[in-house]
């Protein structure tokens, strides 16, 4: 029985079922959380979370992937909280979401001593727990593919050539990182069908899109909600399009919803949320995406494939 590590323990791979791929019940600048915590309100951080939570779980969803590393607030306790008081299972990642910055301690170290703190995380456990990750999470952004960048793609890469497990890379389309990211694990040695180029539906660069699944990664189409990057109509084209050339078996849907987010001050929060990203919720996909994209021609198989099966392949 193949098994997935989540924030209960291992559980059989074939139980995830209806998953979202990529949210966030929390995400907090962890520095400033540490040394200001009065800047924050737990309380209404936690009410968020359920909300969120609750709101899924009335759609069916089952399991909820959230691809915290260091930097966004990856916090195993809380995450295991919020699957307790759902019922949801949560899975996490180990890794270092940065665009460029690189604490001392990483700048001076070999990408085989980083790979080999994700690995602990993988084997051990999380933050002193015994909640293990189940993949491997780096990012890029506008900067690109910097020597940090590359460092840290580089200790992924190895962590997840040691441990078996898959890698989830934040990318930047309008950089057109995602190839770059591709390069470099496979320079590495990764199996290109162990990675996934999270973000990459915020293009409708077909041409782009195609020259990365040619690479075999997976593609995440999950940032629906978030306007600024790219409006839903062009998010719902560029989808229906792939599925119409056959790629059901090779993205993801889901939203990168944020619970809470510490950005910018809470007042000015409020205001960008109601006028830049109206939408954007961690249940947008079950209101509005998914039932306009079965309209315009996607199947319950295709479907399935995106949010059931396409899981299942990626973590095993
Ligand atoms: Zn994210």
């Amino acid at each position: 029985m193949a098994t997935v590590e989540t924030v209960n323990g291992p559980v059989d791979i074939d139980e995830l079922g209806l998953t979202l791929i990529h949210e966030h019940f929390r995400t907090t600048d962890e520095a400033l959380r540490f040394q200001f915590p009065h800047m924050y309100d737990e309380a209404a951080e936690w009410d968020a979370a359920m909300a969120s939570a609750n709101g899924v779980v009335s759609h069916g969803v089952k399991t909820v992937v959230e691809p915290s590393a260091m930097f966004l607030h990856r916090d195993a306790a809380f995450s295991k909280r919020v699957a307790d008081e759902s019922g949801l299972t949560v899975i996490l990642a180990t890794g270092v979401y940065t665009y460029e910055h690189l604490p001392q301690p990483l700048l001076n170290r070999s990408e085989d001593q980083i790979a080999e703190i994700f690995v602990h995380d993988i084997e051990h456990g999380i933050q002193g727990t015994d909640i293990k990750a189940a993949f491997i999470k780096c990012a890029a952004d506008e900067p690109g593919v910097t020597p940090n960048i590359e460092k840290i793609h580089r200790a992924a890469a190895r962590a997840s050539n040691q441990s078996g497990r898959p890698i989830m890379a934040h990318s930047r389309p309008a950089s057109g990182t995602g190839l770059d990211q591709m390069r470099i694990f496979t320079e590495e040695g990764v199996d290109p069908a162990k990675v996934q180029i999270a973000h990459t539906g915020d293009t409708d660069d077909l041409d782009y899109i195609e020259r990365l699944l040619d690479t075999g990664c997976w593609i995440g189409m999950d940032r629906y909600g978030l306007d600024i990057f790219l409006p839903t109509e062009q998010r719902q084209k560029t989808v229906l399009t792939l599925l119409e050339k056959g790629h059901a078996d090779r993205m993801f849907l889901s939203q990168d919803y944020c619970s809470t987010i510490d950005w910018f001050p809470p007042e000015v929060e409020e205001h960008l949320a109601a006028t830049m990203v109206p939408n954007w919720s961690m249940t947008f996909l079950f209101e509005q995406v998914i039932p306009e994209l079965t309209e315009r021609a996607m199947t319950a198989e295709q479907l399935d494939q995106m949010m059931v099966t396409n899981t299942r392949r990626w973590l095993d």
